[in-house]
C-alpha cells in the first residue's frame, strides 16, 4: 500500500529519501504495481531522473538503468541477440513501461534477458550516499541485499564478440522449460548461462553441465531439463566458437 510518493528531480534527492527503511523504489512498476504489498510503502518514483540512454565506446556499451526493455528492442547499439531476449520478456505492452533496472530488481527466476546479461558478463552500476560502485550482476542476484539504500544508474556490457541463445518450451512464445545462451569475447573467453536448471537464470561451466541438478514441475522432470541443458548449451556453444573447442 503506497501511502506517500514522491519523484525527485536528482539522484541525491533519490538515494536520500532510498535510505527510509519503508522506501521501494518504483522504474516502470510492472511488477511493484502489480503487487505492492500490505505495508504501508514510500513510493520512490525514478522516472524524472535523468537514466535512460544506451550509449556505446566501441569496447562496452552502457545501458542506463531506467532504459524501458522496448528502447533495448528497438536499439542497433544492442547486440541482436539480447535484443531478442529484452523482446521475448514480455509484451509490448509491458516492454514500454519495464526497465532494464526493474528487471534486475524483480529477478524473476526464469527471465532470459537476465541470463543474456549474466552470459554478457554485465556489471551494474549502484550509487548510494556518498559512493558509487560497480557490480557483476551475478553478485546482486547472489545477494540483492547489495540493493539495499541504492539506486541502480547503468548496466554495462562488451560491446563486441559473438552470442547465441536458444530455448525448448511448450510453445515458442511460452516461458521457455530451459534456455541457454552464450557470448564469446573478443579476446576468446566464452560465458554461458541458463534459466531452467536452477533456482535463478546462472552461468554454468560448460564442463560441469552433467553436475547440474535442475528443478522438477509440471513442465518437466529434473532429468529432462538436464537433457535439455546439455542439448542446448552444445548448440549455443558451438554457434558462438564455430565449431571450435570452448
Ligand atoms: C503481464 C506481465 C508479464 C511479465 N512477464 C515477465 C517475464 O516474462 N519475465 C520477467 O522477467 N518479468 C516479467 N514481468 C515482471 C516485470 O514486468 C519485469 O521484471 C520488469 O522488467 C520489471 O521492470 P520495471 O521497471 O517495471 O520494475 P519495477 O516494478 O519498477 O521495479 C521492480 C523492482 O526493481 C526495483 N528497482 C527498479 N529499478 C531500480 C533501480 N534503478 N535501482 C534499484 N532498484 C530498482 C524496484 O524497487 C522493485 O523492487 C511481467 C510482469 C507483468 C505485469
Amino acid at each position: 500500500m503506497i501511502t506517500q510518493y514522491h519523484r525527485p528531480l536528482t539522484l541525491e534527492e533519490a538515494i536520500a529519501l532510498t535510505s527510509r527503511p519503508d522506501a521501494v523504489i518504483i522504474a516502470g512498476g510492472t511488477s511493484v504495481n502489480a503487487d505492492p504489498g500490505r505495508q504501508p510503502v514510500t513510493a520512490v518514483d525514478l522516472q524524472s531522473l535523468d537514466l535512460a540512454g544506451i550509449e556505446t565506446d566501441g569496447a562496452s556499451t552502457r545501458i542506463g538503468a531506467t532504459t524501458r526493455l522496448q528502447d533495448l528492442v528497438d536499439s542497433n547499439l544492442v547486440p541482436d541477440v539480447l535484443r531478442d531476449l529484452a523482446r521475448r520478456e514480455a509484451p509490448n505492452t509491458i516492454r514500454n513501461a519495464a526497465t532494464v533496472g526493474g528487471t534486475i530488481g524483480t529477478a524473476d527466476p526464469e527471465s532470459e534477458l537476465l541470463a543474456g546479461l549474466l552470459a554478457f558478463d554485465a556489471t551494474v552500476t549502484l550509487a548510494r550516499a556518498g559512493s558509487t560502485a560497480e557490480h557483476d550482476l551475478n553478485e546482486i542476484l547472489d545477494d540483492p541485499t547489495l540493493l539495499n539504500g541504492a539506486i541502480m544508474t547503468s548496466v554495462s556490457i562488451p560491446s563486441n564478440g559473438r552470442a547465441a541463445a536458444d530455448r525448448t518450451g511448450r510453445t515458442p512464445m511460452d516461458r521457455p522449460i530451459v534456455m541457454a545462451v552464450a557470448h564469446r569475447g573478443n579476446d576468446g573467453s566464452v560465458r554461458l548461462a541458463m534459466t531452467g536448471v536452477a533456482a535463478r537464470p546462472v552461468v554454468v561451466d560448460p564442463a560441469q553441465i552433467a553436475t547440474l541438478d535442475p528443478p522438477s514441475d509440471f513442465r518437466g522432470s529434473a532429468d529432462y531439463r538436464k537433457n535439455l541443458a546439455e542439448v542446448l548449451a552444445d548448440r549455443v556453444l558451438t554457434t558462438v566458437t564455430g565449431g571450435e573447442p570452448s
